[in-house]
């Protein structure tokens, strides 16, 4: 077997790539498990950008046109009239962007394990039977834990993160995300309540167990009411090299994730487009630069990362304070983006009076920040 692209692991981003590159090349896809969906994943997507890459429609169970924001002893709401965001099924949305791949030509192996190169092969195992297949590129799309990654002897000093989130019954307003910022609660992230629906929500944080616990206490949500518990981790960082002679990283793999919020999916396709660039262009090692958006997001979201871990809980309260001001909320509705924090946190400190207040906050934050 011999093929032009071999993509290892079939979660959202491999499955966006493979459709990407089913036209022009023979693709194939591994993937270990023997069906689509199944991790830890809130299934956020920014609806901006879920229209531009063209994903399913099938896979929205829920539109959300805004957020609350609470700290400790406050909060603010922002909304927009149109959904900023969608909340996904991620079984349906990895299904069907491989059913569309499958019918643009790509072949699919699933319960089919990537072990590592041997001679410029890759060594697959399948129920028990090990077996080789040669391809001119492989891109290792496998997950933040990625085996492609340790193959090529990519290097990281992320900070890695284990996300625990459960569906849970209660009463939310189905619209509006609600983000709550307090570090007494959830000292390493923010703790999220997604509305699938009016009664139905997933809710959870990064760190640990008993930081999700102590959340679902404060918002009354009942331990007894849980549909579903899931963890998962995440990375927040750099793997490097992306690229490496004949093999790539994609999305998790990659760690081509927001550190600002956790998520992947979007920034992992965009290096996905980026990639298929540099293959057509016969120039694979263009993949790096042509990633350049998503590179300064990332560092500009590490930046943020490591000011919000400096932060006390006085601080966030400051900040919420001004946040949740009139003029900052007007700046927020109208020009903050899902995906582009870099241009959000621009747009905040233009404003002079804004600018003036957050430096009285945190000097360091703004400095950084500029
Ligand atoms: C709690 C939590 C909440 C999150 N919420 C959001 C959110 O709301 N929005 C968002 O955009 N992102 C969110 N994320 C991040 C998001 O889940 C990832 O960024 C996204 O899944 C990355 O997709 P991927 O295809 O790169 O990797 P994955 O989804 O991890 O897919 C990798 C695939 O590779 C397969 N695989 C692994 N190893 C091998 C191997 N050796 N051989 C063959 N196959 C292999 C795996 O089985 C898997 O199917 C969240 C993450 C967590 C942990």
């Amino acid at each position: 077997m011999r093929y032009d692209v071999l993509i290892i692991g079939a979660g959202p981003v491999g499955n966006y790539l493979a459709n990407l590159l089913a036209k022009d090349y023979s693709v194939a896809v591994v993937e270990k498990k023997n069906s689509f969906g199944g991790k830890a994943c809130t299934g956020i997507i920014g609806s901006e950008n879920y229209e531009r890459l063209n994903l399913p429609k099938e896979a929205i169970l829920n539109e959300l046109y805004g957020a609350t924001f609470y700290s400790r002893i406050q909060s603010f709401s922002i909304g927009r009239k149109s959904p900023q965001a969608y909340l996904v099924d991620r079984k349906t949305l990895e299904r069907e962007l491989a059913k569309r791949a499958m019918k643009k030509g790509a072949d699919y192996f699933m319960s089919t394990t990537f072990k590592g190169f041997k001679n410029g092969k890759a060594i697959l195992q399948h129920l028990g039977e090990v077996y080789e297949v040669r391809a001119n590129f492989y891109v290792g799309a496998d997950g933040v834990n990625s085996t492609v990654a340790k193959a090529i002897e990519a290097k990281t000093k992320a900070e890695f993160l284990i996300g625990y989130e459960v569906e849970v019954l209660g009463e939310f307003n189905e619209k509006a995300v609600e983000v709550w910022v307090n570090k007494e609660i959830t000292p390493d992230f923010f703790a999220w309540v997604a509305p699938i629906d009016g009664e139905t929500a997933r809710v959870g944080t990064f760190g640990s167990i008993e930081d999700l616990n102590r959340f679902l206490r404060l918002r009354r949500l009942e331990p007894t009411r849980i549909l579903e518990f899931k963890a998962g981790s995440i990375g927040l960082g750099w793997r490097k090299p992306w690229i490496k002679g004949n093999v790539a990283l994609l999305g998790d793999a990659a760690l081509q994730v927001k550190p600002t919020t956790a998520g992947g999916i979007v920034y992992g396709m965009l290096c996905a487009q980026a990639l298929k660039k540099a293959l057509l262009e016969w120039r694979p090692e263009k993949y790096w630069n042509y990633c350049s958006w998503v590179r300064k997001q990332v560092s500009f979201g590490l930046k943020f990362r490591k000011l919000f871990l400096g932060l006390n809980q006085e601080e966030i309260e400051k900040i919420f304070e001004i946040l949740g001001s009139e003029d900052a909320k007007e700046v927020i509705e109208t020009q903050a983006d899902f995906d582009d924090h870099l241009r959000t946190a621009k747009a905040i400190l233009k404003r002079p009076k804004l600018l003036a207040k957050l430096i009285r906050v945190s000097p360091a934050l703004i400095k950084a920040l500029l």
